[in-house]
Parts: structure tokens; sequence; C-alpha cells
């Protein structure tokens, strides 16, 4: 067996140990007889592994009780209507920060239930930063701000939040989800899509704030209303059973390496590693403004379309694959999350170096 390092942005790679234990697991967990993926969701079992998987979340995330924690379907993009049907709910305006795709995205879906502001945006520069903004900037009787916290297509995040006053501030956070603590009492939510740093896909984690809840219009669809979910303790209708199992086994991995502070040293000694490189190459060139720049998603470019090609498959033959940069910006992209080694890393530096030398 040859496993590859995997740089995709999403699903992207799982720990090791987690798929071994996983395979391990798959025909009889604990005695029980089964797979996980073909037991009950009602079950004495499953209870315990989606009951686990939340006070392993709330534990590591350290996360008040007075946040609900929902385990949902539909992928982050579900939320993009979710979040104005629930939260657009007073005076029907939401202000927005526009930092790429998925800000823009959420923003267009948002529009369709009410007023929404594009507060700030930096499309202007192909979101290679992150805007600043000021209190002034938002509009006092908002429902909410929204973000989008680590923008996975063009490798920018937030260092520090803007300050909403008392708006709550919803955040976006699929492609940064504990890759470091995050004070969740910031925020009135934060959700994201699993496939980039939790489980596989198929689920997607709401964290919200108790107060907001409740206040949901009334066309909402029931499977889009969070309070029918909380009511229900992520149970109303089937959750993703088997993708909830494998976010248990990643929140033991990611406890047992030493919790979030411990996660966050590995990605910072992962990505420096890579900016380095970068910062000190005369061929690559990272596309993002220094201070600006994700821990997760490191875009570059050589300047040279067809330069980049050949890196791209010369790099996919030595065992480094998925370093295209996405479709809207091209050259390449090496998103490191939690699960890639720091070998990996290594290994993606020393063939850039080789592949500096030989075309340079
Ligand atoms: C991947 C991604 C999404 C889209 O997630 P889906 O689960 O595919 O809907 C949204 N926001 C961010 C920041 C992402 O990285």
């Amino acid at each position: 067996m040859s496993r590859v390092y995997n740089f995709s942005a999403g699903p992207s790679m799982l720990p090791e140990e987690v798929l071994k234990k996983a395979a391990a697991e798959m025909l009889d967990y604990e005695g029980s007889g089964q797979s996980v993926m073909e037991m009950s969701h009602r079950s004495k079992v499953y209870d315990s592994i989606i009951k686990g998987a939340e006070s392993l979340l709330r534990e590591l995330m350290n996360i008040p009780d007075n946040y609900k924690v929902l385990f949902l379907q539909g992928g982050a993009s579900t939320q993009f209507a979710a979040i104005p049907l629930n939260f657009m709910n007073g005076s029907n305006k939401a202000d927005f920060i526009i930092t790429g795709q998925w800000a823009k995205k959420a923003f267009s879906e948002a529009k369709k239930y009410g007023d929404v502001k594009a507060v700030a945006s930096s499309e202007d520069e192909v979101y290679t930063y992150i805007p600043k903004t000021t209190k002034a900037d938002f509009r006092s009787d908002a429902d909410y701000v929204y973000i989008c916290m680590n923008n996975t297509i063009y490798g920018t995040v937030y260092k520090e939040l803007p300050d909403t006053g008392d708006t709550p501030l919803i955040a976006d956070i699929s492609s940064c989800f504990l890759s470091e603590p995050l004070d969740v009492t910031k925020f009135g939510m934060v959700y994201g899509g699993a496939q980039k740093n939790v489980a596989p896909a198929g689920l997607t984690i709401a964290i919200i704030r108790e107060d907001l809840l409740g206040n949901a219009r009334d066309i909402t669809p029931t499977m889009l209303n969070y309070q029918i979910h909380a009511d229900n303790d992520s149970l109303y209708n089937t959750p993703p059973c088997y993708t909830i199992y494998i976010c248990k086994l990643v929140l033991e991995w990611i406890k047992n390496l030493g919790g979030l502070e411990k996660m966050k040293e590995l990605n910072e000694a992962k990505a420096k590693m890579l900016y380095d490189f970068l910062d000190n190459s005369k061929l690559f060139k990272g596309t993002v403004k220094k201070e600006d720049r994700s821990l997760m998603n490191v875009p570059f470019v050589t300047g040279n379309e067809e330069l980049d090609a050949k890196f791209v498959k010369e790099a996919t033959a030595a065992g480094l694959v998925n370093l295209k940069g996405h479709r809207t910006v091209g050259g390449m992209r090496a998103s490191i999350y939690n699960a890639m080694p720091i070998d990996g890393v290594k290994a993606l530096v020393e063939f850039m170096e080789k592949f500096e030398k030989e075309n340079g």
C-alpha cells in the first residue's frame, strides 16, 4: 500500500490513525456485531457516538453551555439560506464582508430574504487580503454580520475579528474548524462543512448561541429550522451517522495530540515551513498579503501558466496530489489541514526546491 500526500481543499486528508481505527471497527463496532453504518440512529450504542462527539467538541472548543451544537446535513451551502431564514428576523437587515466566493454565495442567497449590504469587499484585488472595517461600517440595526473566517480558495484568514458591537457575528469556519483555539463567545453562530478538517463530507456542524434561536420565519422549511434540530438533539431525522462517528474519532485524535493549542502549534510549524520557502524562492510566489495568510490553504504561483501546469503534473507523479489551484484563480494551492503530517509539507518544499533548480 502506498498513500500519497493529498493537498486537496476538501474533501481532504483524514488522520491515518482514524482511518485505521475505522477499518478495525468496520464489521463489529465495540461488540455490537454491526458496523456503525448499519445501526439505528435511535439505538443506545449510536447515542453514545453522537453524544460522545458533541461532548468532545464542547471540551476541545471550550463551548459554553448557552451554545447549542447541531449536527446537520446539506453542507455549508445549505446554511447560506438557513441563516437568513433563522436570524434575519428583526430589521430584516444583514451586513456581509465579501472576502471570496463563499462569502459572496452566502450574500447572494441571503439577498433573497431581506436587505443585505456588502459592507466591505476585497474583490478589487482578487480577494488576496481581508478588508479592514470599523464598527461604524455596520448598520446598527442589522440582525447580524456575516463573515467567512478562512477563505479556502484565496488563502486568507481573519486574525482579528471585525468589531460589530452588539450585533451578532456569524462566521463560516468550514476550512479552519479545529485548526486552532477559537473564542466561540465572540460569535452568535459559527458553522462549517466537516469535509475540510473534521470528517468526511455529509456533515455540517453549527454552534449557535441559544438566545438567537426560536425566531425563524414561518416559511422556514422544518429541516432548515435550527430550533427543531436543537430541540431534538440533532436527531429530528436520520443524521449522517457514519460521518458523525468519524468526526468523533477525529476529535479523539485531536484530544490525544494535546488539543487545539497543540494543533495550532503544529499547523503554524507546517505553514511557516511553506511560507518561508515561498518568501525566499525566486520562482514561486505566495499570492496573499502576508498579514492575512491562512494556516490552512496556501495559494502560490510561478507567474507562468505553463510552468504551473508542469509543476502540478510532476508533483502528482511524485505523490503530491491535488495541488492545482481553484478553477477560478489558477496557479497552485496547498491545503495543509490538521491531518496533513509535517513530513508531507517537508516533501512538498523539497519537491519545490528541486523544481526550482530544474526550471528557475
Ligand atoms: C468548502 C466550503 C464551503 C462549501 O461547503 P459545502 O459543504 O460544499 O457546501 C463553504 N464555505 C467554505 C469556507 C468552504 O471552504
